[in-house]
């Protein structure tokens, strides 16, 4: 099928459906000028001694604070970054009342900066931050504001603070991951972007979907291509600014 007839053909099946759930990976935020880190060409940077996948790790940010804090506060702050027009898109088919949910992997908030209300963030956000000792929380100013030292402290208590992102090692929130498969399951079309589904816990969600339309776009093709209803192996922002 040619592009064209597949863009046609993706429009109409928006323009059909009254429950959409999105599910969007690292290629989302890529077209907002957030790097992958898990992309050979993404942000891991000679100039660190470990691999990120090391330094975003829960063993290395208890044993080694301030080097978790030196890549975290220089690769992971995206509070300066702006939506796209996917997240723009998204967040206008929710208003409309079409789109029910957003499942991401994307830790930066985007999704929320755009105007979208329900999003499940299975990796956290950068925008939340806790008080590993009281629990408090506090926004990104905390960490990525330069005055706060070295390892950002809770000023209540003077407990380590941690960004309420999931690090390897560390288990998903339980209520995100049930909210996220309860919109997925009751969803009449799926849509899937950004991801090449090979991260945990994406290609388990997806198996919940028991809708009419799935709709893969992605730049490369994934092992679940046959699955769908529709492949689109393009750009998202030229898939989302037709509709
Ligand atoms: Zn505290």
């Amino acid at each position: 099928m040619e592009l064209d007839d597949k863009l046609e053909q993706f429009k109409n099946i928006i323009t059909n459906s009254n429950n959409i759930v999105f599910f969007g990976g690292a290629g989302v935020s890529t077209e907002s000028g957030i790097p992958d880190f898990r992309s050979k060409d993404g942000l891991y940077n000679q100039k660190y001694k470990y691999p990120p996948e090391t330094i975003l790790s829960h063993t290395f940010f208890v044993g080694n604070t301030e080097e978790f804090y030196k890549f975290y506060r220089d690769k992971m702050n995206a509070t300066k970054f702006e939506p796209n027009i996917t997240h723009l898109k998204l967040a206008e088919l929710e208003k409309q009342g079409k789109l029910k949910a957003i499942v991401t992997q994307n830790i930066d908030g985007l999704h929320q900066k755009a105007g979208s209300k329900v999003v499940y963030e299975l990796h956290g956000s950068i925008y939340r931050n806790y008080c590993t000792k009281c629990k408090k929380f506090y926004g990104p100013e905390i960490i990525f504001d330069e005055k706060t030292g070295d390892v950002p402290i809770c000023p209540e208590c003077s407990g380590i603070i941690k960004p309420d992102v999931v690090l390897y090692e560390e288990g998903l929130d339980d209520e995100t991951v049930s909210g996220a498969i309860n919109a997925i399951a009751n969803a009449d079309t799926l849509i899937v972007a950004g991801t090449s589904l090979t991260v945990y816990p994406a290609s388990g969600l997806i198996r919940y979907f028991k809708g009419k339309n799935l709709v893969l776009i992605n730049r490369d093709a994934t092992q679940y291509d046959s699955m769908a209803t529709l492949v689109i192996h393009e750009s998202l922002g030229k898939v989302f600014e037709i509709i």
